[in-house]
């Protein structure tokens, strides 16, 4: 462990300021006057007094005490970490995209409305569907967005269907959506291959099913080879068919959801279209239908009348709103940037890119770390560290020890299906040399677990803090500062409690 970072409070020296006003020279009343009594505090409020050199180097140094892809390797499994350029960014802060109002006329902001418009376009191309709305400002508001038009779609028709499908290798916020939107959700055991078994499917469809949700390719980075059949018997039945669309990053050119017979579907454009995420956002997930269900897209929708761009807030069946106004607009044009730099066969490229580097991966890890689904995966595959149990070690252990070898962590124990999971993404965007460097710190940490078990457990040892409490700091998240949790906060960074 090295330079713990003070508190900025710790920092404090009574009198220091980063920035003083010159003196008024208007007529001064005082704050008396202004402001009423019952908004007035009694004390001032305990700020830090420091330099604006002591604000920029605290937070400098904090930050490059943190893991992120500009930084590190981030085989995050499920996330798509991967490199996003620099240019997107740049586009997404020209003023005529970050400083546009809200409440500004359509007139003022044709050009915006205009690259909204093509990315709805663009999007219908990659995915074949007819339609998209880019409200939905994450992928679990995107299915909630779908489930909401699912809802509304079969009770025009007089048929509430009261039934999710949900295969049991699903992302958490598959179900979590599917009960918020009011339905019951029924899980769909995989089969031995980790696929959606047919079988299955077939004792589990009737009418009272709503839709099936699924995930292609799905969590465990497998292909539905099944998926013409399985879209089939559900539209037998008229249930619909979502796709979790967040894997969309394995599919780019090779694949069209559209012609694989889904109903509805939502991308990540923070995952697959490269917008920078982690952290809680912001985020983007349109979300596309067919033709049957484009009238129940929210509202408004950006219309192209004659050559001019407009806000469309009719529709018949439409479930409303879904954000205040159009979304995160900033992910939009990166997403739109990163598709026109790209083109259509940079893209296909991105999707090959992310498999092979996969492949590559599971292949030079497989005789170590079973990978109890699949010989070969799309863009991810998940391994299990259940041979080192025995040692005592855990895949949360080796996750730790990750760390310390300058490698952001798997995803671990997700999903389910897998004991002692641990699911490594690459993603397109990283070297051989990487792949590489990576597979040989895992090779080094399972020969550690053999020959010195403690170093793994008790990782991550190299970094400015040790093995948190996760739990608590979720649950129980000390924002404040007090002289306890100074005291506490020193506890933890203090060089003798490292080890
Ligand atoms: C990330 C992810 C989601 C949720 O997306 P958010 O943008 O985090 O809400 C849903 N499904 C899958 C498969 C994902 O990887």
């Amino acid at each position: 462990m090295e330079n713990p970072e003070a508190l900025i409070f710790e920092r404090s020296v009574p009198g220091r300021r980063g920035f003083r006003l010159p003196p008024c020279d208007g007529p001064v009343r005082p704050s008396e006057e202004l402001v009423p009594e019952e908004h007035r505090r009694a004390e001032a409020p305990p700020l830090p007094e420091v330099s604006e050199l002591n604000v920029v180097r605290h937070f400098t140094r904090l930050s490059q005490q943190n893991f992120s892809v500009d930084t590190h390797f981030y085989p995050l499994g499920s996330c798509t970490m991967k490199y996003n350029p620099k240019l997107n960014d740049r586009v997404a802060g020209w003023g005529g995209f970050a400083l546009v109002h809200p409440f500004q006329p359509a007139a003022h902001v044709q050009g915006l409305l205009q690259l909204l418009h093509e990315l709805e376009q663009l999007l219908c191309q990659i995915t074949g569907m007819a339609a998209f709305t880019l409200q939905p400002a994450a992928g679990a508001q995107g299915e909630l967005t779908g489930l909401k038009m699912i809802r509304a779609y079969h009770r025009l028709r007089g048929d509430d269907r009261p039934t999710i499908l949900i295969p049991d290798s699903a992302h958490g916020t598959n179900p979590a959506s599917a009960a918020l939107s009011g339905f019951r959700v029924e899980q769909l055991r995989s089969g031995p291959n980790g696929l959606i078994s047919v079988e299955e499917l077939n004792a589990k469809l009737s009418r009272k099913v709503a839709a099936l949700m699924l995930t292609n390719p799905n969590t465990l980075g497998l292909f539905e080879t099944e998926i013409l059949t399985i879209t089939r018997l559900c539209h037998e039945q008229e249930a619909l068919v979502y796709m979790d669309g967040a894997n969309m990053n394995a599919l780019l050119g090779l694949v069209k959801p559209g012609d694989m017979g889904i109903d509805i579907l939502q991308l990540n454009l923070h995952k697959t279209f490269s917008t920078p995420h982690g952290g809680g956002g912001p985020g983007a997930g349109p979300v596309g239908v067919t033709k049957a269900l484009a009238d129940f897209l929210p509202t408004p929708r950006v219309r192209k009348v004659g050559r001019r761009f407009q806000w469309d807030d009719r529709s018949r069946h439409s479930i409303g709103r879904l954000h205040g106004f159009y979304g995160n607009i900033g992910v939009l044009v990166r997403a739109y940037v990163y598709i026109r730099t790209l083109g259509k066969e940079g893209l296909e490229r991105v999707s090959r890119a992310a498999i092979i580097n996969a492949n590559y991966l599971l292949a030079r890890l497989a005789g170590t770390f079973p990978v109890p689904f699949g010989t070969h995966c799309l863009h991810e595959f998940v391994a299990s560290l259940k041979p080192l149990k025995p040692l005592g070690v855990t895949a949360w252990d080796v996750a730790k020890r990750l760390l310390d070898y300058g490698c952001y962590a798997p995803t671990v124990y997700f999903p389910l299906v897998v004991e002692e999971a641990f699911m490594v993404e690459p993603t397109e965007t990283e070297s051989k040399e990487t792949l590489d460097a990576f597979a040989e710190a895992l090779l080094r940490i399972a020969e550690e677990a053999r020959t010195a078990p403690d170093t793994v457990r008790h990782a991550p040892r190299e970094l400015a803090v040790d093995r948190l409490d996760e739990v608590k700091a979720a649950r129980e998240p000390n924002l404040r500062w007090t002289p306890a949790a100074s005291q506490a906060a020193e506890a933890l960074v203090s060089p003798g409690n490292a080890e």
